[in-house]
């Protein structure tokens, strides 16, 4: 297998395949024809006849040479030789007593014997002792190229052989110059900082090694899915102008132990052959996954995960290969790989906040052409959540949005509206919902808004809708951050429990009904109050004590619980204690403000969506209940 040069980027796997196969038919064909294809070559002629002629001619002494083996008999006769004439007459052996016989007989008549003995012949001990090992060698290694193929292969080595199998089909990718440089990644400033260091090692590693200093071998990028780890990998390789090579964690989780191992390790040799260079493993987690995991051991990920460790502290530094890992489950990490001189840098890749998400949104409107009316300031505030893939799909759906609409710029209203594509799914246009639905859902979101509204200290509303979409809900009240939160008193997170509620609060009190539509809102309300009770000791009866501990921080942030069975039946308590008091508080507030709440859900069923300005408006109106200041720095 031909060593592949570092410009190949991925090895075109059709042709050796296709001369395999035709290989491996060849030897089939010669399986089983070859007897007779021997014969073709060493004699002129050939005939079938008859086993009746064969012992004829035996028993007349007509045989100058024969040749028996297990299935076939074969002989020349010595008229033809006389003749100069080569005719091989041939005919299948029988299950026969006599046979023993005629041979007894042919033997006494001087015949010569070429091979009585199958063993003995050329073909079968050529067959036996090398084509049928070369037979079994080709299945076994299309085979294994073949799964192989399937689950992406590693960087084709130079080791010929065996060595070499299953690796045909590189899955790595390698760019000489990846083009993305820091602006091209918005906000992340800190995670910037700590990259310069490294830039400025690749630009110039001698700066470093005259004094002595030992840069880092690895950094490790945290943070969660879309935050942009992949794109700061890039615009560090990028910034220092060094190859970008890059493979996937998930792409070494192989059946075939030895394989990863093997991958790691020409990773690492084509990178050190054209350092300075940068080596990106994302989702790191796959293979570095602590090996005292409670989950069971693998062979596989073992061995891989060994071979990177070796291959880490088995290079050398001062070359200026710099390998940058990431991931959204640090805490799975085996503590080998964290130790001091692997990935002992961390670097937090956050979720954007409200001037990142501004950032990010100017970089990927650079090449978009804008209409006058877009406030992208605007837009950042009401994404609040969203992370850079996020971001730069919503921009994109809104420039398709716009060329759909026939419309030579994107304009705000583009924006907004891919906004909600993203993330509540495209309006779903055929659902139909009876009168009564649309009053129950109209009810209902305006109960949300109105608690939100109404209790103090609570996020002002940016839109109501009742228009269903696609996501499955059939209207949605959006809440708008004023600034980005980082704590929540005990008091807030009351009133987003109410806020939460409010729907099934408003649902119970006008129309004395429970909906199905109620269901997410329950869910989260429980999630934050059981995280209350069991994680931030809000609740008197459990007191300080953590009954939960959070497992994934950078994903879903699920907890799982820790603690004696009792103690969990009372947090459940405690729980549902918090639920319906908030609960009853919901559905006081909505009674004490019922003529607002009939009048602002009559107008939303008309309009069907209306902002959180014209909620406000009435709100303001109905009473002096809120002071100004309250109402406003919303949208
Ligand atoms: P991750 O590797 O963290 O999952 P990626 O780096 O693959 O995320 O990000 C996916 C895409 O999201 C990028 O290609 C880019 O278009 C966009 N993106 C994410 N973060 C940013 C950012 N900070 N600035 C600009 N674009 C970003
Ligand atoms: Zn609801």
């Amino acid at each position: 297998m031909a060593n592949r040069g570092p410009d190949n980027q991925q090895r075109n796997g059709n042709k050796p395949k296709f001369s395999i196969i035709a290989l491996i038919l060849l030897v089939i064909v010669f399986t089983f024809f070859g007897n007779q294809i021997f014969r073709l070559f060493t004699a002129s002629k050939q005939e079938q006849v008859s086993y009746d002629r064969f012992l004829t001619a035996a028993n007349d002494n007509l045989i100058q040479e024969a040749e028996i083996s297990t299935d076939q008999i074969a002989y020349t006769l010595r008229e033809d030789v006389e003749n100069d004439e080569k005719i091989l007459y041939y005919t299948t052996r029988l299950p026969d007593v006599e046979l023993t016989d005629v041979v007894n007989t042919m033997q006494a008549n001087g015949v010569e014997f070429a091979g009585v003995q199958p063993e003995d012949d050329t073909f079968s001990f050529l067959f036996s002792w090398v084509i049928f090992p070369i037979l079994l060698f080709l299945i076994f290694s299309l085979i294994m190229r073949i799964v192989a193929n399937r689950t992406g292969g590693g960087i084709g080595g130079g080791i010929g052989g065996i060595g070499s199998i299953g690796k045909s089909k590189a899955k790595v990718y390698m760019e000489k110059e990846t083009g993305v440089t820091f602006r091209d990644v918005a906000g992340q400033d800190e995670a910037k900082e700590s990259l310069v260091e490294i830039i400025d090692f690749l630009h110039n590693p001698k700066k470093y090694t005259a004094i002595g200093a030992k840069l880092p071998k690895g950094a490790l990028l945290v943070g969660s899915p879309g935050t942009g780890k992949t794109l700061l990998a890039k615009a560090v390789a990028g910034e220092a102008h060094v190859p970008f090579f890059s493979i996937s964690g998930s792409d070494f989780v192989e059946m075939f132990v030895g394989v990863g191992a093997s991958r790691v390790r020409d990773l690492f040799q084509e990178a050190s052959k054209v350092a300075p260079a940068i080596i990106f493993i994302d989702e790191i987690d796959a293979i570095g996954r602590s090996r005292d995991s409670k989950f069971g051991g693998n062979d596989e990920r073992e061995q891989t995960l060994n071979q990177l460790l070796a291959e880490i502290d088995g290079f050398d530094s001062s070359k200026g290969v710099v390998i940058l890992a990431a991931t959204n489950r640090p805490e799975v990490l085996d503590k080998a790989l964290l130790r001091a001189g692997r990935f002992d840098r961390r670097i937090i890749v956050d979720r954007p906040n409200l001037e990142g998400r501004y950032q990010t949104l100017l970089v990927h409107t650079r090449n978009i052409r804008l209409a006058e009316d877009v406030d992208l300031r605007k837009l950042a505030q009401a994404t609040a959540g969203a992370v850079g893939a996020d971001l730069a799909n919503l921009v994109n759906e809104a420039a398709l949005r716009a060329v759909r609409m026939g419309r030579q710029a994107v304009n705000q209203q583009d924006l907004l509206v891919s906004f909600e594509t993203v993330i509540a799914g495209t309006e779903k246009k055929g659902t139909v919902l009876t009168d009564m639905e649309k009053r129950i859902v109209a009810y209902h979101e305006v109960g949300h808004a109105l608690v939100a509204a109404l209790r103090k200290h609570s996020q002002p509303v940016s839109k109501i809708t009742i228009v269903p979409h696609t996501s499955g809900a059939l209207g949605y009240t959006m809440q708008m951050p004023e600034e980005e939160k980082y704590l929540n008193s005990k008091e807030e997170l009351l009133i987003q429990l109410q806020t939460l509620l409010g729907g099934r609060a408003a649902e119970q009190t006008v129309f004395g009904i429970q909906t199905t539509g109620a269901a997410n809102d329950i869910q989260r309300a429980t999630e934050l109050a059981r995280r209350m009770v069991t994680q931030f000791g809000m609740s008197d009866k459990i007191g300080l004590m953590a009954l939960a501990a959070t497992q994934s921080e950078y994903l879903d942030g699920q907890a799982y619980m820790d603690c004696a069975q009792t103690t969990a039946a009372t947090a459940d308590d405690e729980v549902r204690t918090l639920l319906s008091s908030c609960y009853e508080s919901a559905k006081q507030l909505l009674r004490d403000n019922r003529a607002l709440l009939d009048e602002i859900s009559l107008y939303l069923l008309q309009k069907e969506t209306i902002t959180g300005d014209e909620l406000m408006a009435y709100v303001n109106a109905d009473s002096n209940r809120l002071p100004a200041a309250e109402t406003e720095g919303e949208q």
